[in-house]
């Protein structure tokens, strides 16, 4: 028993550099199967079926604001992404269960295009903590006055860089080496002293996450010089108290985990050397227990008994609910279109596809009003 995690994969544009050396498209997408190719002819054509595949190679006009609008053909915009995959992560959240949606892919691929989003093309995290608003103010005029009903809203905001634990709102954490991940009997794994911000609107929470963007550690790489070499967690706290028939005051609460991973490409490939090498293998030090842990879980699918090492690193510490406990969980994997990086590409849609056999068991946390 349990829910499958959703897996869905979602193909960029090429970019400027990539237009100006005239890069082969490498990836084909028909319904929900991808199929990948080998520009050097050397390996047969790969193929992996999705719960979601996302098309957002071409076709789309770009509006005046900048806004990228599918011309009718088959773009995935922004919308869609968020109709298929936030909207669920919401009516979750409603019900009381703890939620996740994680972006994995290769610096460059669109991780953040598709999380936070690039002004006026708002991503899942923006449009999710406005609906999430719109929908509580929706509630407070239908509910019935005698449930007492009331709903709070916190958010945090952290980044794992270097396997320490920064508080993106709240600088002073920096200097200390960073916050301490402790592990409580019943909720699992979370980090000290992590600053948890009440917020009672969208404008708020948006300001919320604009201060801890401002505070990211940003390292420039031979590869995108404005992307992080950090994992970025955004967790909303959203509580919904009311009394229920007996007139005794419950709590609902669920936590909606939503992370944007650091560039899962292998540390030479980039050209770090010194520093920044030792960062990268740092960064890969998370992700590869990423991948272990995925890995463990899907051979538990199969009947194999083998324990999976979330203790191994932060990252996986803190994901541990997300992969293996009490969530739903959506994972999306963002996709290079072009030749050059058929590697990592490929690394991506292997990653991606075990991660569709793992099952995850979301209870509804409620419990009376303390
Ligand atoms: P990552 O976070 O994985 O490093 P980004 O999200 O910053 O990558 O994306 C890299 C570039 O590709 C950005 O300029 C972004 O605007 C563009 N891009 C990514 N995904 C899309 C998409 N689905 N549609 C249009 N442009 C995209
Ligand atoms: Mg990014």
């Amino acid at each position: 028993m349990g829910d499958n995690v959703q897996v869905a994969v979602r193909l960029r544009p090429f970019n400027e550099r990539e237009r100006v050396r005239n890069a082969k498209l490498v990836i084909k997408m028909e319904n929900n199967t991808t199929t990948i190719t080998d520009p050097d002819g050397k390996y047969p054509e790969k193929k992996f079926t999705f719960d979601f595949s996302y098309w957002s190679h071409d076709g789309y006009n770009e509006r005046e604001d900048g806004y990228l609008e599918p011309d009718g053909s088959k773009y995935a915009d922004q919308a869609k992404v968020f109709d298929d995959l936030g909207k669920g992560v919401l009516e979750n959240a409603w019900k009381g269960f703890n939620c996740s949606l994680f972006a994995y892919g290769q610096t460059g691929s669109g991780k953040s295009y598709s999380m936070v989003g690039y002004n006026p093309n708002k991503g899942i995290i923006p449009i999710t903590c406005e609906e999430l608003f719109k929908g509580i103010e929706e509630k407070k005029l239908t509910d019935d006055a005698e449930k007492e009903a009331e709903y709070q809203v916190s958010v945090s905001m952290l980044e794992i860089y270097n396997e320490t634990v920064k508080d993106l709102l709240n600088v002073s954490s920096f200097k200390k080496g960073g916050l301490r991940v402790r592990q409580h009997p019943q909720k699992g794994f979370y980090v000290e002293q992590l600053q948890v911000a009440p917020v009672s609107n969208y404008s708020d929470i948006e300001a919320r996450i604009a201060e801890g963007t401002r505070n990211r550690t940003l390292a420039a790489t031979n590869m995108n010089a404005t992307s992080s070499r950090a994992h970025t967690i955004v967790a909303i706290n959203f509580a919904q108290k009311a009394k229920n028939e007996a007139g005794k005051s419950m709590t609902k609460t669920s936590i909606i985990n939503l992370v944007d991973l650091a560039g899962s490409e292998r540390a030479d490939s980039t050209g770090a050397t010194g520093e920044r090498l030792k960062e990268g293998s740092m960064i890969n030090k998370s992700l590869l227990c990423l991948g272990n842990c995925i890995k463990a879980l899907a051979d538990q699918q199969e009947g194999k008994h083998i324990s999976v090492p979330y203790r191994d690193s932060i990252l996986t510490r803190l994901l541990k609910n997300a992969l293996g406990g009490n969530s739903k969980t959506v994972m999306i994997a963002a996709l290079s279109p072009a030749d050059i990086n058929y590697d990592e590409t490929l690394s991506t849609l292997r990653f991606a596809d075990r991660a569709k056999s793992i099952k995850t068991k979301a209870v509804v946390n409620e419990s009376p009003t303390d």
